[in-house]
């Protein structure tokens, strides 16, 4: 019993204090991964550290002053070590400098140690040549190292500046002395991390703090001329997905990319002063579900209505669900219109392997409450198809078919009759008697309302086979930034244009 006591005990004391959302919290966002490739440029602007960090600690190995421009390689040629390691580069940097007096190519080595290495060589037997050579020249034994997959190389011209392991767990952190680094023309922050996979070698990560990623993620999801409190907004929303998201990479030794995958992420480039305020003044502040960071997954603007994410995604949540949002009308996007042609309908079905031969008809099955088509039924010559929830704008395009709240309209169908006979027709060079019994000439591009003296219906006249209305812009989840916007200018604070779209939730 004793025992447990102390074990629990122990086990309290070692749980990790996190305190997510603080401005001190790092975060590892992946630049550049997956593909092969087999160097990379970096410039920093006052020259760079390595060393290793863990919270608000930094240990620094060693530092290059002033040089600016370096090359990372993968480890691909044999060398010499010297057998002996040294606790700093303070201790090794005689001994350094003695073998490159003699003009051979000396560097440093980082592996679980420092350690002190000569030279680059094509095979084993030439470093083993070499042995004999520089042995009186080396304050002791030497021994070919083969090159590693877990190494990199560092470069700066054609020397050799210092190679290390990059193995994860004592991976080095390599950090700039000025305020950014250059990585593909493109400005970041703070510092990066190297890693090597089989199935992403180089892996390039931005390490760099919670609100400094924010910094360069607003304004490429929000327009920073936008209104302080649509920003605010906006910059909780994106710090609670960062620290919910948190880890989604980590098989790549990092935790979020910098696309929509994730969410955008623009480097130091894309800054901007307002929305650097936006993401200051709510410092440390996350959206909580009673004690769970809230999923705060947003978009473009919502057309009069938010979506129920059980609609769109099939997962539930009590404060993704649809609201009445009147903020997001008279917006762009609030209301849009395609149009599609049977052939590029039959064309875009048969690419996501629907065959269903000749389009006859598109029609709406099913809407929810909110006006979000939930049932598509696709008609052909060969069969049908019914597609669910968010489907049809999978397949038609997510920014072609901007959102699901639309309505499709069949054109050249209207049924005209007189006494004699019956004529499925266009409304192409028609005429038509409005109900104030005037007569026009049908125009292109407009929707006439059509009695049947039973019903009424919307009829659209334009050369396309199928007109689709629609209204806003996204999957319709949670906040619309086009809401958020007029929100703003209307006077809401921050945390009331979230409690609007996220029900039941609390910004601490
Ligand atoms: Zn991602």
């Amino acid at each position: 019993m004793k025992k447990i006591i102390v074990l629990s005990v122990l086990l309290l004391l070692l749980l990790p204090i996190t305190s997510y959302g603080l401005e001190n919290d790092y975060i590892d966002i992946g630049l550049k991964f997956g593909s092969q490739i087999d160097e990379v440029d970096l410039v920093f602007d006052k020259g760079m550290s390595f060393g290793f960090n863990s919270a608000n600690n930094y240990n620094e190995l060693l530092s290059f002053k002033g040089v600016s421009n370096i090359t990372l390689y993968k480890d691909t040629t044999y060398s010499l070590q010297v057998k002996k390691s040294y606790k700093s580069i303070d201790e090794m940097s005689n001994d350094l400098e003695a073998i490159r007096k003699k003009g051979i190519e000396v560097y440093p080595v980082f592996d679980n140690g420092l350690y002190i290495r000569i030279g680059k060589y094509k095979s084993s037997s030439e470093a083993k040549s070499d042995i004999n050579k520089l042995k009186s020249k080396v304050n002791g034994s030497l021994e070919v190292k083969e090159p590693s997959k877990t190494f990199v190389k560092i470069y700066s011209g054609k020397n050799t500046l210092f190679v290390y392991n990059t193995v994860d767990g004592r991976s080095l952190y390599l950090k700039s002395l000025g305020d950014y680094f250059q990585f593909s023309g493109k400005k970041y922050r703070n510092g990066l991390k190297i890693a090597r996979y089989e199935n992403s070698d180089l892996t390039i990560i931005n390490r760099l703090r919670m609100n400094e990623y924010l910094y360069g993620v607003l304004p490429r999801e929000m327009s920073s001329s936008w209104p302080i409190e649509a920003l605010k907004a906006q910059a909780v929303t994106a710090r609670s997905f960062a620290i919910k998201s948190r880890g989604k990479h980590s098989s790549m030794g990092f935790d979020l990319c910098t696309t929509t995958d994730c969410q955008v992420y623009g480097g130091y480039d894309s800054e901007g002063p307002i929305s650097n305020r936006a993401v200051d003044e709510t410092s440390g502040k996350l959206l909580y579900f009673g004690n769970d960071i809230a999923n705060t997954y947003y978009h473009s603007n919502s057309g009069g209505y938010t979506a129920n994410i059980k609609n769109i995604w099939g997962a539930e949540y009590p404060y993704l669900v649809s609201v009445e949002d009147s903020f997001s009308i008279g917006s762009p996007h609030s209301d849009w219109k395609i149009e599609l042609s049977k052939d590029q309908m039959e064309n875009t079905l048969s690419k996501n392997d629907i065959n269903i031969g000749n389009i006859k008809d598109i029609s709406v099955i099913d809407k929810s409450i909110d006006g979000r088509v939930t049932k598509l039924l696709f008609q052909g010559s060969k069969g049908s198809k019914v597609l669910e929830r968010e489907l049809p704008r999978k397949v038609i395009g997510y920014t072609k078919l901007k959102s699901m709240n639309f309505d499709v309209y069949k054109n050249s169908s209207v049924i005209v009759k007189n006494q004699a006979k019956t004529l499925t027709t266009s409304l192409k060079d028609k005429y038509i008697i409005s109900s104030d019994s005037k007569k026009s000439k049908t125009k292109q591009n407009q929707i006439y309302v059509v009695f049947s003296g039973k019903e009424a219906k919307e009829i659209s006249y334009s050369d396309a086979d199928f007109t689709i209305h629609g209204h806003g812009f996204g999957h319709g989840i949670g906040m619309s930034q086009y809401g958020a916007k007029k929100m703003a200018e209307l006077g809401y604070t921050y945390d009331q244009i979230l409690y609007h779209y996220y029900k039941g939730t609390a910004v601490r």
